[in-house]
């Protein structure tokens, strides 16, 4: 058997189908029931006419004595194929038929006979035994004036009634299927009108439960339909907006997150990551953040991370602590993790501090530079005074020691100063005054002023000038003017006589460099990363003995950094040392250097 059909359309229709034909059929049977009643009263009350007309003669015939008299022509001109006539004797004999010749079977108990002699009038319908025609029969009892009596029978075959009965009934039937096929069309359009509507919604609510939130459903049809229709898309806008809301929320998030320089590590109670930003990752040693989800401990091997996050987990009260880092040799981690409640997991915060410590450390020791340095000197000039103080001590002696007490007082003013003008430096930080300026005037300025003292040590000054001028860059020129300087009073002061001290510009796209190159005693290899920090020297005695304060090349680095330039080194023991300084040259200085370039090399043409 087919199954019924799942849709809605063909349940509907199917059900309202199967109504339409039982009421159909039902109004069939009915219709045709009453139809041939109609028709069968109506030709009884023919034939009851028909006997009436006939009764005079009938009666003639069954009272008559002479039996071969003949019939009256009433009788013998009636039809035999429309209508037949048969007169019946009390006991059953026929007297007459209009159609059969005798001998006749006695009719006595046809049912209509039977009838009609008991209520006097009698109706049946059947095949005739003598004609084999179907036949209606009305059968009229006669009663007579001598207490005797006879039937009147006549009949008419049904042929002709039935074919009258088919006739109509056809038309009938025709008109019902007529009425059949409209009421299935009607019901057919009205089970897609409340079909289709909730085809759509039941579609558009797929295409919603897949995430498309976008479209929206229109339909046409009952009004409980389109509520419906209404609600999902509200439904869905609201859905859309609570997701955009959630999405904007993870995005802000997660940019908070990627921003962040603090590494953050979120794990579940399972240890599974929960979350990881982008500067977890990196101080990780990572390529990039691990998914939600993965297990930390395959990824990362970082033991302190692990006992904190398991600490935490554990319930341990909050954890900080530094840590060396697992990615990078020499760095230092600062680790902090907290359990995140109600069991959701912990969280670790990594922040690399390997700068704040070294810096924790740089502040240590410059402290206890600034005494060690300060020390010295101090205690030569107490010593002095002391021996001063002695009347003992000669006039020679007082002119000696004053000197030493001179000396060493001119030497704790230059640190002083020297430490003055870093932490000025280092205070201004960029709010250093700058102004357009030519590159080569701080140091020329600087050239000029140390001239004398490389022609009194034997050390040659070469300067030559840039091969375009000017080199306009923003700059403060007292300061840059003191980072020359001090580059090239070191060159001289570690420059023995008969070296040379070399100053000139190298172009590069968007900077420029000052090379300060000598050919002095060099620096060993492993001092270079530290010559500018503070105080430190290659060889204190030497350095102290030439008056240096250890301060110089920590100026020049601060000073540089403030233009946002970078200093470097190279340097060989024996054969000499380069400092390189690195200016980024002037966007607009940039455009006119053009110019001066240009109008230096029609100078070259025309000259
Ligand atoms: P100082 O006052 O001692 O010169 P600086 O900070 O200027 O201090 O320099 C630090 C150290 O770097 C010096 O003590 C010296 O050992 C080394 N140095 C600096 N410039 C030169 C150079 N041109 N040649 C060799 N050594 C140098």
């Amino acid at each position: 058997m087919k199954p019924a059909p799942k849709t809605l359309a063909g349940r509907i229709f199917l059900t309202f189908a199967a109504i339409q034909v039982a009421l159909l059929l039902l109004g069939v049977g009915y219709g045709e029931r009453r139809l041939r009643q109609f028709h069968s009263d109506q030709i009884e009350r023919r034939l009851g006419t028909a006997a009436e007309l006939l009764t005079g003669a009938a009666t003639e015939v069954l009272t008559r004595v002479d039996d071969d008299a003949p019939f009256p022509p009433l009788l013998t001109s009636v039809d035999g194929s429309k209508l037949r006539v048969t007169l019946i004797a009390a006991d059953g004999e026929v007297r007459f038929d209009n159609v059969s010749k005798p001998p006749i079977a006695n009719h006595g108990q046809r049912p209509e006979v039977v009838q009609a002699r008991q209520e006097g009038e009698g109706a049946a319908f059947r095949t005739s035994a003598t004609t084999s025609i179907a036949t209606l029969y009305v059968a009229r009892r006669i009663d007579f004036a001598d207490g005797g009596h006879g039937f009147l029978r006549v009949g008419t075959a049904v042929e002709t009634v039935q074919r009258e009965f088919s006739l109509v009934a056809s038309g009938l039937l025709l008109g019902l299927a007529a009425a059949l096929f409209l009421g299935l069309l009607g019901t057919a359009f009205v089970s897609r009108w409340l079909a289709r509507p909730l085809e759509s919604i039941q579609v558009r609510a797929a295409e919603l439960a897949q995430g498309d939130l976008e479209g929206k459903v229109r339909v046409r049809g009952p009004v409980e339909v389109r509520r419906i229709a209404n609600s999902l898309n509200r439904m869905a806008k609201e859905l859309r907006a609570r997701i955009e809301l959630v999405e904007r929320d993870r995005r802000e998030t997660s940019a908070i997150h990627a921003s962040m320089s603090e590494g953050v590590v979120a794990v579940d109670p399972d240890e599974r990551v929960l979350l990881m930003n982008d500067a977890a990752a990196r101080l990780l040693g990572l390529p990039r953040p691990l998914e939600v989800g993965s297990e930390l401990w395959r990824e990362v091997r970082f033991p302190d991370l692990e006992l904190a996050l398991r600490g935490a987990l554990a319930g341990a009260p909050e954890w900080h602590g530094d840590a060396p880092s697992p990615a990078v040799e020499n760095r230092i981690l600062a680790l902090s993790a907290t359990r995140v409640e109600p069991d959701v997991g912990a969280v670790a915060l990594l922040y690399d501090v390997t700068e704040l410590r070294r810096l924790d450390k740089v502040r240590i020791d410059f402290v206890a530079n600034v005494s060690h340095e300060m020390r010295t000197p101090l205690t030569a000039v107490l010593g002095a005074i002391e021996t001063l103080e002695d009347p003992a001590t000669t006039k020679e002696e007082a002119t000696r020691f004053l000197d030493i007490a001179r000396r060493n007082a001119v030497r704790m003013q230059a640190i002083v100063a020297d430490l003055l003008e870093l932490s000025r430096i280092e205070s201004e930080g960029d709010r250093i005054p700058m102004e357009k300026i030519p590159l080569e005037n701080p140091v020329r300025s600087a050239m000029r002023a140390l001239s004398g003292t490389a022609e009194a040590k034997g050390v040659a000054l070469d300067y030559a000038d840039p091969p375009h001028r000017p080199f306009l860059i923003t700059g403060n020129e007292k300061r840059l003017e003191q980072v020359f300087t001090n580059l090239i009073e070191n060159a001289i002061k570690y420059t023995p006589a008969g070296g040379s001290v070399r100053v000139r510009y190298l172009e590069g796209g968007s900077a420029v460099t000052v090379e300060v190159a000598d050919s002095g005693i060099g620096m060993p290899s492993e001092s270079l990363p530290r010559i500018f920090e503070r105080f430190y020297r290659v060889d204190k005695s030497r350095s102290r003995e030439m008056g240096g304060t250890g301060l110089g090349l920590a100026i020049v680095k601060h000073c540089v950094r403030a233009h946002n330039g970078r200093v470097s080194v190279r340097s060989e023991e024996g054969t000499g040392t380069t400092f390189s300084v690195t200016l980024p040259i002037d966007g607009n200085g940039g455009e006119e250097q053009g110019r001066a370039r240009e109008s230096t090399r029609e100078q070259g043409r025309g000259r």
